[in-house]
């Protein structure tokens, strides 16, 4: 692809229809198939209908959502969408919500406001004073998070020595005995980091159990729950989030589970106040917290992200968006059924929300099925390690993916491995 883009560029300009029809002429091979329905690989999320349609309109309207009286619907509208995702997830009223690009910076921007908080209980003022000769932070987390809690603590400045590992279960849970070990044997300020939905199994921390214990160190209490965070909005798998909403923020993706187009994430906080110490831009940050969207995320400027979260939330309705966490779960449990009925074929994780990982006799066969099955091409899925085995790696995401789907992608398994 970069030889087909490649050139210095002209002098001479071009006809803007030609340019547009030159760059979806030379992308369109390198172009990946990950809006498609039988797309298990990572965890990429769809596009539901609304949720494009408000996206297109967002290109073409171009508002900056910075600034309440540049763009007053734009501004709106995220706090509207902000407060019904607080809503249907079934966190604090009240709590605030930043509109970033994803569960990285959503990541980072409530671990900014953690920062914060921690620093401010101990008698620092972060913002005034920086990190300098500050009191040391802990960051203590799971030996499962995802990679993007390591680099938001790299981004705060705090330093990848500040974080603290905790044992894990066989599913990749936080040990609460550990947790609370781990903070009994340091001192200082904490931050604790929860996860809903582990990227290989999808399993869930127990923050019913978890939560009290980092409450007694008085530590902040973060929830990454990129894709795992909707399951609160589903009745029927509210209970793998018992205890969540006693936590102090929430990050979220709104292009993994709730299918809104690339790039839109969600940075919950309980306590307003904090997400504007760190991005607040009046010398007196507690304004913020009625302030402008941009004290609310890291950007100045940027796009109207609230409109597609807003169409999508609008289109599905609080029954939709529960019917669409049902309907992806479902998926993944047939897909783990289908799998386990294939000769050689073991389902190694315990399927509780929407990831399914399988593998076969031995690493070498399941790393050449995992090869197959791509230049196959009727699925995607991903190749993993999981407890030092390859595995390969599902993820049911997209609202499209139908029970023929599966159906397409159970049989192409059988075939790979069938033809090894
Ligand atoms: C995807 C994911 C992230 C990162 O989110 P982006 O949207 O890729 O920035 C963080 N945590 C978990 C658990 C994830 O699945």
């Amino acid at each position: 692809m970069l030889a087909a883009f490649d050139g210095a560029l002209p002098d001479e300009g071009a006809d803007p229809v030609a340019v547009v029809e030159e760059l979806a002429a030379t992308a369109d091979v390198g172009l990946s198939g990950n809006v498609g329905p039988r797309f298990f690989g990572f965890v990429i999320g769809g596009a539901l209908p609304a949720a494009r349609g408000a996206d297109l309109l967002t290109g073409v309207w171009d508002q900056n959502a910075g600034i309440n009286s540049l763009t007053p619907a734009a501004a709106a509208v995220e706090v509207v969408a902000g407060r019904w995702a607080v809503d249907t997830l079934g966190l604090p009223a009240g709590s605030t919500v930043g509109f970033v690009t994803g569960g990285m910076m959503a990541n980072y921007s409530c671990l900014s406001a953690a920062r914060h908080s921690v620093l401010a209980r101990a008698g620092w003022d972060v913002a005034a004073r920086g990190l300098f000769e500050a009191p040391r932070v802990r960051v203590v987390v799971g030996r499962y998070r995802h990679d993007t809690v390591d680099r938001a603590v790299r981004y705060l400045g705090l330093g990848q020595d500040s974080v603290v590992e905790v044992d894990t279960d066989g599913e990749g849970r936080v040990s609460t005995p550990s947790l609370e070990a781990a903070l009994a044997a340091g001192e200082g300020p904490a931050i604790v980091c929860l996860q809903a939905g582990e990227v290989h199994t999808g399993a869930f921390d127990d923050f019913a159990a978890a939560v009290p214990v980092a409450r007694r160190y008085d530590a902040w209490v973060h929830v990454d729950g990129a894709f795992g965070l909707w399951a609160a909005a589903s009745p029927s798998y509210r209970h793998l989030t018992l205890g969540l909403d006693a936590a102090d923020s929430w990050a979220t993706d709104a292009h993994k589970t709730l299918n809104v187009p690339y790039d839109s994430g969600l940075a919950i906080v309980r306590d307003p106040t904090a997400l504007a110490a760190g991005f607040g831009v009046e010398t007196d940050y507690l304004i913020g917290a009625a302030g402008d969207p941009m004290e609310r995320v890291p950007e100045f400027s940027r796009r109207a992200r609230g409109f597609a979260v807003w169409a999508a939330l609008r289109s599905l309705g609080r029954d939709g968006v529960a019917a669409l966490v049902d309907r992806l779960c479902a998926t993944a449990g047939m897909l783990a059924k289908g799998f386990e009925e294939i000769d050689e074929v073991e389902v190694v994780n315990d399927v509780v929300f929407t990831q399914v990982m399988f593998r076969l006799a031995t690493d070498e066969r399941t790393s050449e099925a995992g090869r197959r099955l791509l230049a196959d091409g009727t699925c995607v899925v991903t190749p993993a390690v999981w407890h030092g085995r390859a595995v390969q790696r599902c993820a049911v995401s997209n609202w499209s993916t139908t029970e023929a789907d599966v159906a397409r992608t159970v049989d192409a398994v059988r075939r790979v491995v069938a033809g090894l």
